[in-house]
């Protein structure tokens, strides 16, 4: 094991594939290799061209959601005492101003630079290893709780400074009530956290409120809050490094901002929030013990696209979210087999598809791959420019129920904000990026703005929009 920080350099990873040991354990094992020119073209001849988007109506407004985390250990002497520091950017692009300004494929790369500068991000910082909150907390575990729930709850998080209601944990709310199964409520003001996270007390089914009060287990009296409920909580060590934790708490913050700002503008203005679309850079699936999230996101999604549609009467499309993907076994599968799609082409990976190349010898998921993990269909998609991209767009149905899902997920025509997808990516591709897009980029002082929750940039949106209409 190499000290830390010590680097482990390219001429030890080259003997180490070069020992005949490893050639020998490799032998025995199944993993992904490099396809034969035959192979090649029977994985990529499922692809089909895709729908026709030139004729489609870019949103005024894209959203695009973008985070990092880093563990740390603070002081060089105390390696295993650690925090962790979360960082979510959002940018928010005017696609008007946004088309006045691109010439031809050229983006600035200092423009770009300048709208990666997080400095507008929202910070989260969380006690990993061996660090505690000051007071009654004596346990990472506890503290850790604490400093979520304050983190969803603060000001930060708001549309309004002063109104509790528009923090991230009333989204929370807003979700998790609609829990399908005897764990949701029904009210958005109430939800269950699975269990007492006391070990010695474990009560199950606690129900707690959207107050500002702190809120206390009935048997065991020690204090609950609402963000138990994401279970987080559980794969917190005490003592060792928590990066999976905070990779963790990254993902389910990435996954609930785009739902905090649909939330807020179909409180505030529908048609602001047709008009507007989501990006993500991870697939559109929830891993680990939030992953109970996803259920509640798809039948949100499906309220909110029932009120979109009945309102607006106007061919409105069902809210996009598009959960792009830059690495993963998806990205690694496309490296290679992309020189056998041509352009123009996509495919919408399906179950047999992915177990058989993707993911050859894991076991099939009961009830269809990530059904207890996924809202959203990965696609892979080469552009007419001839680059290939991995992005997911939510399931168009309100629960995963239907007996007939596994083969309605697959069919292109039952997305109909696909060619809107697709269209923007076309639109957003860039040289700059290698499989990445641009829409975190698109960068420009003049078409981006950086905001976090409770700026006012979004108010700005709102009023822009009521006085337009
Ligand atoms: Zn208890």
């Amino acid at each position: 094991m190499p000290y830390q920080g010590e680097l482990a350099n390219k001429a030890s990873h080259f003997d180490i594939i070069q020992d005949p040991e490893v050639q020998q354990f490799l032998d025995q094992c199944k993993y992904i290799q490099e396809p034969s020119e035959e192979e090649g073209r029977k994985m990529t001849s499922g692809f089909v061209t895709p729908p026709n988007f030139d004729k489609i109506k870019f949103p005024d407004t894209v959203i695009a959601i973008d985070g990092s985390f880093y563990t740390s250990n603070f002081s060089e002497n105390l390696p295993a005492t650690e925090i962790g520091y979360i960082k979510i950017g959002s940018v928010l692009i005017d696609m008007n101003q946004f088309d006045g300004l691109k010439v031809g494929k050229y983006v600035d790369p200092f423009k770009v630079a300048k709208l990666l500068d997080r400095s507008n991000a929202l910070k989260f910082i969380l006690p990993s290893s061996n660090v505690y909150l000051k007071g009654k907390k004596t346990t990472v575990i506890d503290s850790f709780r604490a400093a979520v729930d304050g983190h969803l709850y603060s000001q930060k998080t708001r549309f309004d400074q002063n109104n509790p209601k528009t923090s991230l944990r009333t989204t929370l709310f807003h979700l998790a009530s609609r829990r399908p199964s005897d764990m949701g409520t029904g009210e958005v003001n109430k939800l269950k956290i699975h269990k007492c996270p006391n070990p010695n007390c474990q009560e199950k089914h606690l129900e707690v409120f959207d107050t500002p009060e702190q809120q206390y287990c009935p048997r065991c009296n020690i204090e609950i809050y609402p963000s138990d409920c994401l279970r987080l909580w559980e794969e917190v060590n005490e003592f060792q490094s928590n990066q999976q934790v905070m990779g963790r708490f990254m993902q389910a913050i990435e996954h609930l901002l785009p739902m905090h700002y649909i939330r807020y503008l179909s409180e505030n203005s529908l048609d602001s929030l047709a008009a507007t679309a989501f990006f993500i850079d991870r697939p559109l699936g929830i891993f680990g013990t939030a992953a109970w999230l996803h259920k509640s996101i798809l039948r949100y999604l499906a309220e909110i696209n029932d009120r979109l549609g009945g309102l607006l009467q106007k061919n409105q499309s069902p809210i996009l979210i598009i959960g792009l993907q830059k690495t993963g076994q998806i990205v690694d599968y496309v490296g290679l087999i992309d020189r056998f799609i041509k352009p123009n082409r996509i495919l919408a990976i399906d179950d047999d598809y992915r177990y058989s190349y993707i993911v050859p010898g894991r076991k099939p998921a009961e009830g269809g791959f990530g059904n207890e993990t996924y809202y959203g269909q990965d696609f892979i998609y080469k552009t007419p420019n001839n680059r290939t991209f991995v992005l997911a767009i939510p399931y168009p149905f309100a629960s995963k129920d239907s007996a007939n899902f596994v083969k309605e997920k697959i069919k292109l025509n039952n997305y109909q904000n696909l060619p809107l997808a697709l269209g923007l990516i076309h639109k957003f591709e860039c040289d700059l990026y290698e499989n990445a897009i641009i829409p975190i980029a698109l960068a420009n002082e003049h078409t981006a703005i950086s905001l976090v929750p409770g700026g006012t940039v979004l108010n700005i949106l709102t009023l822009d929009k009521l006085k337009n209409n």
